[in-house]
């Protein structure tokens, strides 16, 4: 009988999650080793609020979401995200797409529900999972090394494969630690940075106390050229929100290089400019507000914000008030703390693997997943690539 070849894989989130789905077990022995007592924590996390599987837009448009696309193309092209609903309606989950184009699992299908619907399929693939797992790095014999309370023990295994996450929301076990034993082993990691997460605004203390909470409802907001509508929540650290997230991959260049970013915002992206021109030259003896409010169907919100961000003359003259409602800029000086983010980047640099996401320097030695060097907004587009990543590699491991 031939002998079977022992994959481990280390961390037990999205990207290790289908992996070890489409792995063949008539292959290989598979065993996942998690850190926490359960797997998937993350998951249930990104499930709390709106739970994002996949992006229904068109495939092309699709990959070019994501920075770089070249290197996750060959991987979303495997495994797209029609595919992705298609796999979880075949394991009991059934999808729906939203108006924004998101995909959600139907309603009643709760997070713990498609975890298990997973989960199902590992043991049907009996894959085993080991849990309260840490790994910490290789002893001289090349073993990995795992810590269970005090007791460290020795693994020996023909494939590795790496998928530890990023390093926001660290309550879910996803902490970038690992990134020492890597620079240990000689391979290169790059600090984590936050993605997908809130942005810093100064906001004047009048504003921000009846501001915080409120929305910005169907702007666009635009940096270098590029535009994103959506919606933003303004808060008492500055503005979080789909619009924003869409940029934060420049903003976060910006800041990186001059300490400060700015984005400008459109408050009424679809009337022109010329309309708000004539609304408000048109106004006679109602006051700017009043148009505003009766005309561009502005909210108190909006009215404040443009009353804090400009001078009064700005305000009062109407061709200027028309250029700013287009165009707003807004200053900011920081990203939310990375553990607050929704997602990282940094972590393992690309040019340190091959294109089936193999180490470089350590043969059968993979990584997948978040802890990778990619970014892409959310909205499904950050558990599609954890999916891809996973599947493609499995196709490759069975091949
Ligand atoms: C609040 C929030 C909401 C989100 N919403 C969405 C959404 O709606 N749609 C979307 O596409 N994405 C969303 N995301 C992002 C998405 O959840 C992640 O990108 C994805 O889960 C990353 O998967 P992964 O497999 O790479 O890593 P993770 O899911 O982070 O899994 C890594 C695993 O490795 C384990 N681990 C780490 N170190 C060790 C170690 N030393 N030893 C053993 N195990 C270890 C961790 O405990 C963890 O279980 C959200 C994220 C957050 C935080």
């Amino acid at each position: 009988m031939k002998i079977k070849k022992s994959i481990a894989i280390i961390g037990g989130g999205a990207a290790a999650l289908m992996l070890a789905s489409h792995i063949d077990t008539n292959k290989y022995d598979v065993t996942i080793y998690e850190r926490n007592n359960a797997v998937g924590r993350k998951l249930l996390v990104a499930g709390d609020g709106g739970f994002n599987l996949t992006h229904s837009e068109e495939l092309e448009q699709f990959i070019s979401r994501y920075i770089p696309s070249s290197f996750l193309e060959k991987s979303i092209r495997s495994f797209t995200n029609t595919d992705v609903q298609q796999w979880l309606k075949s394991i009991g989950i059934e999808t729906y797409i939203g108006t924004s184009k998101r995909v959600f699992p139907i309603k009643g299908i709760k997070p713990i529900d498609v975890l298990n619907a997973i989960l199902n399929v590992l043991k049907q693939n009996n894959v085993i999972i080991k849990t309260l797992h840490t790994w910490a790095g290789w002893n001289n014999n090349n073993e990995l090394l795992f810590q269970i309370n005090n007791e460290t023990i020795a693994v020996k295994t023909d494939i590795t494969v790496f998928a530890l996450g990023g390093a926001s929301w660290k309550v879910t076990g996803s902490d970038g630690g690992w990134c020492a034993f890597f620079n240990k082993a000689g391979i290169n990691t790059l600090p984590f940075q936050a993605s997908n997460c809130a942005v810093k605004i100064n906001w004047e203390k009048d504003f921000i106390e009846i501001a915080e909470g409120t929305s910005l409802k169907n702007i666009s907001l635009e940096m270098n050229g590029t535009a994103k509508k959506g919606e933003l929540v303004i808060t008492k650290f500055g503005l979080e929100g789909g619009a924003i997230y869409a940029l934060i991959a420049s903003i976060r260049e910006q800041l990186n290089e001059i300490k400060s970013a700015t984005v400008f915002l459109d408050l009424k992206p679809n009337v022109t400019l010329n309309d708000i021109k004539n609304k408000l030259k048109s106004r006679g003896n109602n006051s700017i507000s009043k148009v505003l409010e009766t005309e561009l169907k502005f909210n108190e919100t909006n009215i404040l914000l443009l009353k804090t961000i400009l001078s009064k003359l700005e305000y009062t003259y109407s061709t200027i008030l028309a250029e700013k409602i287009k165009h707003l800029p807004f200053n900011i000086t920081a990203l939310a703390p990375i553990d607050e983010a929704i997602s990282t980047v940094g972590g393992i640099p690309l040019n340190e693997i091959d294109e089936y996401f193999q180490l470089k320097q350590l043969p059968n030695h993979f990584c997948i997943g978040e802890m990778l060097d990619w970014d892409a907004p959310t909205g499904g587009y950050l558990l599609q690539a954890c999916f891809s990543m996973g599947y493609f590699l499995a196709k490759k491991l069975n091949a």
